[in-house]
């Protein structure tokens, strides 16, 4: 069995432009121009490449934008293109019947297959498939979500030798840091990993991370923030509800507040909100230790804190209800 990194580069008519009110027999998030792969033996050696361009049929002209991003023209596609079938009969050659695919990233395998359905070609071959980045996340402390090739090159301390934004330059580099995770234990856990990203938790170890716990069905983000400082901004320790100060908005949907325990003193709770399939909203929180870089991040936030960040409880005032407890209540 051989991994095979693939990275493909692929065109988008312009909008407006002709090409994009053309309807096709089935729709495609782009064409592609240009297949890069390597080769990752199961020893995790680094092994050959392929290369091809593929000479559009649908969007013939290349986005200036893909070109420019690219550095492909679109004049070497005409000259050095191929068809896209036959560039696909030799890249099946070329992977061998026993492969795994692996990319960076959700979109390659999926703008792959429906450019194979456009053609009236094969899919099966590209069943077994991992998103390179989850196993990444899973196996290092990373903290965000999908990471650029470029940083985790960086976290890996991997120099760039290749171009970027070249399909064989992407893949090349892809698979350098395939070759430093452990792809058995990632294939074989990638389930979970993919159950925490879609939880929001990314990373093996969050450093001062006590708790983590994913609550659903908000009607909105109003409600979910209100749950959030409210009925279940629970002690970690002892269970009891915790008094929370004031919500700072992060970028990706993401806000933090200090909480604390009358007992078990001060927690960060930082959450991130996601829309659910059905429109309702899901929150993942991670409950840290005050003592947490984290914790100290937010105390530095707070410090400087411009009132504009502080939403959405910046128009909201704490009542006390009948029990004594504290809600947060929209005005
Ligand atoms: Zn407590």
């Amino acid at each position: 069995m051989d991994y095979i990194v693939l990275d493909m580069e692929w065109n988008q008519p312009w909008p407006g432009s002709p090409s994009s009110k053309k309807v096709l027999p089935v729709a495609i998030r782009g064409e592609i121009i240009q297949i890069g792969a390597v080769r990752v033996t199961e020893g995790r050696e680094v092994a050959d490449e392929f290369q091809v361009l593929i000479k559009p049929k649908y969007y013939r002209h290349l986005n200036r934008r893909v070109s420019k991003l690219t550095g492909i023209k679109e004049s070497r596609l005409r000259d050095e293109g191929v068809p896209f079938p036959e560039a696909m009969e030799q890249f099946r050659a070329w992977c061998g019947e026993d492969i795994i695919f692996l990319t960076w990233g959700f979109d390659d395998i999926g703008i792959l297959r429906e450019n194979l359905r456009l053609f009236g070609l094969a899919e099966d071959w590209t069943e077994r498939w991992f998103n390179a980045q989850m196993i990444f996340n899973a196996q290092t402390d990373g903290a965000t979500a999908q990471k650029a090739l470029k940083t985790a090159m960086e976290i890996f301390g991997i120099e760039a030798t290749r171009p970027a934004h070249d399909a064989l330059g992407d893949a090349y580099h892809t698979a350098l840091i395939c070759a430093r995770l452990d792809l058995d234990k990632g294939t074989r856990e990638y389930a979970q990993a993919l159950k925490s990203h879609e939880n929001g938790f990314h990373g093996a170890q969050i450093p001062g991370c006590i708790a983590r716990k994913v609550f659903y069905d908000y009607a909105d983000k109003r409600a979910a923030l209100s749950a959030m400082a409210g009925e279940e901004n629970e002690c970690p320790l002892c269970k009891k509800r915790m008094l929370g100060s004031r919500w700072f908005a992060q970028p990706g949907h993401r806000y933090m507040d200090l909480a604390t325990c009358p007992e078990h003193g001060k927690f960060l709770i930082r959450v991130r909100l996601s829309e659910q399939p059905d429109g309702l909203v899901r929150v993942s929180r991670l409950t840290y230790e005050a003592t947490s870089e984290a914790a100290q991040a937010y105390a530095r936030r707070a410090e400087k804190a411009d009132p504009e960040d502080q939403i959405p409880n910046r128009r909201r005032r704490r009542r006390r209800n009948a029990s004594g407890e504290g809600k947060a209540v929209a005005e």
